[in-house]
């Protein structure tokens, strides 16, 4: 068995007495460390800072579906056929000899935290991510969903074009098996005209609340007829448009609601699962760029307390720029352009190649260096004070985005990316990326990541450790699942926070709150004992 697809008991126990087993939870304490910092006339007063915390995560992890809209797309077909391959061990024939299914591009899946030392040796200790808490495999995850595109899931997987021909022959009957994704919800307005000639398997009729109500029947069916204790609702459909943020629409709550019964024209197909699934309890993650999560969305998953997670997976070049631009500016060089060009050959990108999909895509794809700027303003100045539009930034680099669509390269796409920066005394660098791979390869485990990391989230409870007084009851944490961030390219988060963009720092945040739950603290690379005698 590839150790990517092992399936292993939780087998590691912390002895401390911030860590309680019982046969049902794992309870933590945990100091939330940090520091309040007042800034006045220029100089620092610095408070550090701690909190205590417990979690408590549930240990039996649920039979757990995955719902996708968009099923019979690259990403959905590829998703269900390699899950299906590592289930049933399929290996099969390439040039280059027999490939075994495997999980690799997934982080919870091939690759590993380290969680200290070897007393007697004093070398590291590294275990698999997905042993640190109890997780859901993803050979266990039911699968499901929508497109508007009927045809049957061993037929979308050889459209796709994405997967070896000895695989996609192997597979075809457990794909078959899968049947054909159920109907779902076009309005032609959202996505790109070219893709009317696929869309031969709608929900008829222009009532939305029809509609809300139609998917969230799915949902409930799929969750019943399946024994399911959790359904992930997984957007990985083509990109839309923006949505118009239109006051009294999709503000609040209650006008999306007021919205979708009156059919409001500015309800996107994926706002509407976004309600059907926080209405329905369970977790909506976006993997496109388009602004599903509407203020009104944002607002009606707090209420019901249901949780949400994207936007856009970050596969290639945008995780590519959010190490390098962070590891240029962390090492004091100043990036004054980055120029970033796309060529692709699928049905994505024959989507993205209508303008108003393509703005979804180039805003998503254009914040990921602003907080590294705006982290160091030693290399780009401020913004003056009430400076306006773009100047409100600050200094800021050049950034451009294209996006190119070219059939023949079908599901490989090209990424080119200039990295041209200033360096010591006025001189210049000049870096140049070419990063080609097949698209919905990257993009899967992604899908794999997010769906396993959500499962966990809905069985993590916090409270804040009374120091005095009476117990708060645990509770679950906050609906828009920031820690999702390391597999999105626009991260969402809770409304009035920074988003973090680095690679780096959203690992770590991954990686401490992890540790967190069972009681350990941080993933210090102080390594104190190193350094001293
Ligand atoms: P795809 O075009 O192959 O698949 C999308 C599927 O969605 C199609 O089968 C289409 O018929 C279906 N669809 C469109 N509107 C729908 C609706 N309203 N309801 C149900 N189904 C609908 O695209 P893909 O390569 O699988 O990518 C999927 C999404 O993921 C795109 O939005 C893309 O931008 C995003 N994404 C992909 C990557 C990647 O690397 N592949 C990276 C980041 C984001």
């Amino acid at each position: 068995v590839h150790p990517t697809s092992a399936r292993r008991p939780d087998y590691i126990t912390v002895q401390s007495e911030n860590t309680v087993y019982t046969p049902d939870h794992i309870t933590s304490k945990f100091f939330n460390r940090g520091a309040d910092v007042i800034v006045s006339d220029g100089q620092f007063t610095v408070t550090p800072t701690s909190k205590p915390y417990e979690f408590q995560t549930t240990r039996k992890v649920g039979k757990t579906g995955l719902m996708m809209i968009g099923l019979g797309g690259n990403n959905g077909s590829t998703l269900c056929a390699t899950i299906l391959a590592n289930k049933h061990q399929i290996s099969w024939h390439t040039k280059d000899g027999i490939q075994q299914p495997n999980y690799i591009g997934s982080v919870l899946r091939a690759s590993t935290v380290r969680l200290g030392s070897d007393p007697a040796t004093g070398k590291e200790v590294h275990v698999p991510i997905s042993d640190v808490l109890p997780m859901v495999h993803p050979d266990d995850l039911v699968l499901g969903g929508w497109d508007i595109s009927g045809i049957p899931m061993d037929q979308a997987m050889k459209r796709a074009r994405v997967l070896e021909y000895d695989l996609q022959r192997q597979v075809a009957p457990h794909m078959a098996a899968l049947g054909s994704p159920l109907p779902s919800i076009y309005y032609p307005d959202f996505i790109a005209a070219n893709q009317e000639a696929r869309a031969d398997n709608v929900v008829p009729g222009a009532d939305k609340q029809a509609h809300l109500e139609h998917i969230r029947a799915d949902i409930r069916r799929f969750k019943k007829d399946n024994a399911l204790d959790r359904v992930i609702v997984f957007w990985t459909a083509n990109t839309e448009r923006y949505s118009d943020i239109i006051p009294g629409v999709n503000d609040t709550a209650d006008n999306v609601l007021a919205a979708i019964k009156n059919s409001h024209s500015e309800v996107s197909p994926s706002t509407l699962f976004a309600v059907a699934a926080i209405l329905e309890g369970e977790p909506f993650v976006n993997g496109a760029p388009q602004n599903t999560f509407v203020p009104g969305v944002i607002a009606l998953s707090e209420r019901e307390k249901s949780f949400i997670g994207g936007d856009d997976l970050k596969s290639g070049q945008t995780k590519l720029k959010s190490v390098l631009a962070e590891f240029l500016v962390n090492a004091g060089i100043k990036p004054l352009s980055i120029a970033s060009y796309n060529h692709l050959g699928n049905n994505d990108g024959h989507n993205l190649s209508a303008e108003p999909q393509f703005k979804s895509k180039e805003i998503s794809k254009s914040s990921v260096v602003d907080d590294m700027v705006d982290a160091n303003r030693l290399l780009y100045k401020p913004p003056q004070p009430g400076a306006k539009g773009k100047a409100a930034k600050g200094e800021h680099p050049d950034h451009i985005v294209v996006i190119k669509y070219v059939p023949a390269v079908g599901d490989s796409k090209r990424a080119i990316d200039e990295y041209y920066s200033e360096i010591f005394c006025g001189g210049r660098q000049t870096i140049n990326i070419f990063n080609e791979c097949e698209d919905s390869l990257l993009a899967t485990p992604l899908i794999l990541d997010l769906t396993i990391l959500t499962e966990l989230l809905t069985r993590v409870k916090y409270r804040a450790a009374a120091e005095t007084g009476e117990q708060k009851d645990f509770a679950p944490l906050y609906p828009v699942l920031s820690l999702l961030s390391y597999m999105c390219k626009a991260p969402l988060v809770k409304p009035g926070t920074d988003v973090v963009n680095s690679l780096g720092r959203q690992r770590n945040a991954l990686e401490s709150f992890l540790k967190a739950c069972i009681g350990l603290e941080g993933s210090s690379d102080l390594l104190l004992e190193t350094r001293i005698w």
